[in-house]
């Protein structure tokens, strides 16, 4: 087996059929993952992919690590039951203060059209968090639940509230706390529920200040994952891991984005005509 020399990271947000901003629709979504599993590529846990940027350990050539923003319902109902029954890995960054409680709703894998949850565009999705509706568009922990008991999903913090610190808290001081406060209540969350210390955080909306990245790992989150686009190997910072974000695009699209951010030169002259 050829070892991978550098393990692209996929970032999706919604997988719904209402058109928006970071939205892939259900059609292409199928047809993104199948691409993935005709061309013998392997998805990752978390884990793994950590001991791989770690130097711990090797992986496939053709690996991968699929992740989702936020916690949407959409992911639910229409990523996992595809990533299911295709064979795949993937990891779901939720929000643990917007998670809610009841029981699971129909997935696409069930109930097969009929009776599904609608799932609002990104805005509404955002309007209906502000308006305290977060359990209309978001997960539900028995929904985690089963996607975890079914091995094909895992979940990570990404946070406990979702907020810019930076823009509500300017003395510094007052905003490492708000930080450190935040993402122990996530942690504390997720390990109350999956009865894990969580070591795995992706930064909302892209931001973090360096102390942002020490209160972080003192809190146990050896890995961070940023949204700057850019390559992960063996040896590289795993409190800054790159991602790619997903378009609405099938065919020839994401294959091609996985073989540039597989092959460090490439990916690295990719980047430098980018300017990044
Ligand atoms: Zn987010």
């Amino acid at each position: 087996m050829k070892p991978a020399r550098a393990v692209p990271v996929l970032m999706y947000h919604h997988v719904s059929p209402h058109p928006g901003l970071v939205t892939v629709s259900p059609h292409t979504f199928e047809q993104q993952m199948a691409r993935l599993a005709r061309g013998g590529y392997t998805a990752l846990t978390a884990g793994r992919f950590l001991s791989f940027l770690k130097g711990e350990r090797t992986v496939p050539d053709k690996s991968v690590l699929i992740t989702f923003d936020d916690g949407f319902l959409d992911n639910y109902v229409h990523a996992f039951p595809v990533l299911q029954r295709l064979g795949l890995h993937a990891v779901i960054f939720a929000v643990t203060g917007w998670i809610g409680e009841g029981d699971p709703r129909p997935h696409a894998g069930e109930a097969g059209g009929a009776g599904l949850p609608d799932c609002p565009n990104h805005k509404e999705c955002a309007q209906a968090i502000a308006g305290g509706r977060a359990d209309d568009v978001m997960l539900r922990w028995s929904e985690i639940a089963r996607m975890e008991a079914s091995g094909a999903v895992e979940i990570h913090s990404h946070t406990h509230s979702h907020l810019r610190w930076d823009q509500l808290y300017p003395d510094r001081d007052v905003r490492l706390a708000k930080v450190e406060e935040d993402l122990r209540r996530s942690r504390d969350a997720l390990r109350a529920r999956l009865g894990r210390a969580d070591i795995h955080l992706c930064w909302p909306w892209g931001y973090f200040e360096p102390e942002y990245q020490l209160i972080a790992s003192e809190l146990g989150f050896t890995a961070q994952y940023t949204v700057a686009k850019g390559l992960n190997r063996p040896g590289d910072d795993p409190r800054h891991i790159h991602r790619i974000v997903v378009k609405d695009r099938a065919g020839s699209w994401l294959p091609s984005r996985l073989r540039i951010y597989r092959q460090p030169w490439l990916g690295g002259l990719y980047l430098k005509l980018r300017g990044q």
